[in-house]
């Protein structure tokens, strides 16, 4: 008999994108003339820049060849890549990282979900609240969470920590010891970020317990502010306590390319079931060599390009085309009097709903009233309740138009 995962059993569905495309869909077909605009999705819509097609193009002509064909690569990321990273990404802001310490793959999703695979299904969990989904629903598949409760809309046995105006968006350190911590910075869905000192209390935090810091900074590359860490290694002593997850997503339009890297240092120790120190770095590598064959020569030659003089002025030209988005959401809104949250080191502004109405509320009046696709809070967790989050990965025009709209919009009680 073929038992199943039951963990998967207690999985509530996702219903957030797929509802939304649902809703979307049906305005559409009732409504063929109506022009939407959707700033729901975190897609990417700006092409791959120049200088990065330019050195695919040369490694595909390099595969064609002879001399020059790769057959499997190190699982682990080829050095020229893992070199730039540590080079650009860390050694620059001062942080020394190891390449035996780089694991490169194909998504900052597939490393935050992976992970757990290392870690004791014992261990106790906390997220934020809101969260991006696949932190809370990989532990639910690996069984670290308890039953989901109805009325609560949380998993019994997670902590959530909520994240909203009223905490000015700074997680509460658990009064509760936990052993796992993930925190995106700069976040989404709330486009909030932390200073260094408050980063440093989780290090501290992590430290005490003996618990791992899950950073997932996958936005890095969107924070404008000179204050605001990119790294959670700025913080000293954090190699000891936490993984790191980095993406060429957003950062290079590499949504659908796929690369990315996790930095798991050599300094940071689980311990097993008689309290030996395990070097975590041992088990990521083993892992990971066990269960891929890593990323494509093509596309790790790509993502070098991304650190390239070229590539580095070419990306950031792509960044501020969607942080100066950001700045027409956030301005616009806050001209007609919303208050807005984020949309200054991130691709996402997060806004409180209009008093009396709840985000799904607020989603089915921009859609019908104003044509513009958002994405409710509640969908992603409880707390995210009353807010509502918009990308800047549209086209300006298309932001210009959205925002216009809602400018001239009376919502219609
Ligand atoms: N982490 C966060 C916080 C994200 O928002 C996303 C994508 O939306 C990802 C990771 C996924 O990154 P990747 O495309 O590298 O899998």
């Amino acid at each position: 008999m073929i038992r199943v995962n039951d963990n998967y059993l207690n999985l509530q569905d996702s219903y957030l994108f797929s509802t939304i495309a649902k809703k979307v869909n049906e305005f559409t077909k009732n409504n063929p003339d109506k022009k939407i605009i959707k700033l729901g999705i975190g897609d990417v819509t700006k092409p791959i820049v120049p200088a990065v097609i330019e050195a695919m193009h040369k490694a595909v002509d390099e595969m064609g060849q002879k001399e020059t064909f790769k057959g499997y690569g190190p699982e682990q990321g080829y050095e020229f890549l893992r070199n730039k990273i540590i080079e650009i990404d860390f050694k620059a802001r001062g942080i020394n990282i190891l390449p035996e310490e780089i694991f490169v793959s194909d998504g900052a999703k597939s490393d935050s979900g992976n992970i757990g695979d290392i870690l004791h299904n014992s261990n106790k969990v906390a997220i934020t609240d809101p969260v991006y989904p696949v932190y809370l629903d990989t532990n639910v598949m690996a069984g670290r969470s308890g039953k989901f409760n109805e009325k609560t809309g949380m998993y019994e046995n997670i902590v959530y920590m909520p994240v909203t105006a009223e905490n000015n968006f700074i997680p509460e350190l658990p009064k509760e010891k936990v052993d796992m911590i993930y925190l995106c910075l700069p976040n989404n869905p709330t486009g909030t970020t932390l200073t260094k000192e408050e980063l440093k209390k989780w290090v501290d935090y992590a430290k005490e317990n003996k618990s791992i810091i899950l950073f997932d900074a996958a936005y890095e590359k969107f924070i404008m502010d000179k204050n605001v860490p990119h790294s959670i290694y700025e913080v000293e002593g954090a190699k000891e306590v936490a993984i790191e997850f980095r993406s060429f997503s957003k950062t290079a339009g590499f949504t659908g390319v796929r690369c990315a890297y996790a930095v798991v240092p050599k300094e940071l120790y689980g311990y097993d079931k008689d309290g030996n120190k395990i070097e975590l770095n041992k088990l990521w590598n083993r892992r990971h060599s066990t269960k891929t064959n890593g990323v494509s020569y093509i596309v790790q030659r790509a993502a070098e390009a991304v650190y390239s003089e070229e590539g580095q002025k070419q990306i950031t030209e792509n960044i501020e085309y969607y942080m100066n988005n950001a700045r027409i959401i956030r301005q616009g809104l806050e001209e007609v009097g919303y208050t807005v949250f984020g949309g200054e080191n991130s691709p996402y502004v997060w806004l409180k709903v209009p008093e009396g109405l709840t985000s799904w509320e607020f989603f089915d009046k921009l859609l019908s009233e104003v044509n513009v696709v958002g994405t409710p809070g509640a969908g992603f967790g409880p707390s995210g309740e009353g807010y509502f989050r918009l990308t800047a990965f549209g086209t300006k025009e298309n932001i210009l138009e959205a925002i216009d709209r809602i400018k001239k919009w009376t919502i219609k009680k």
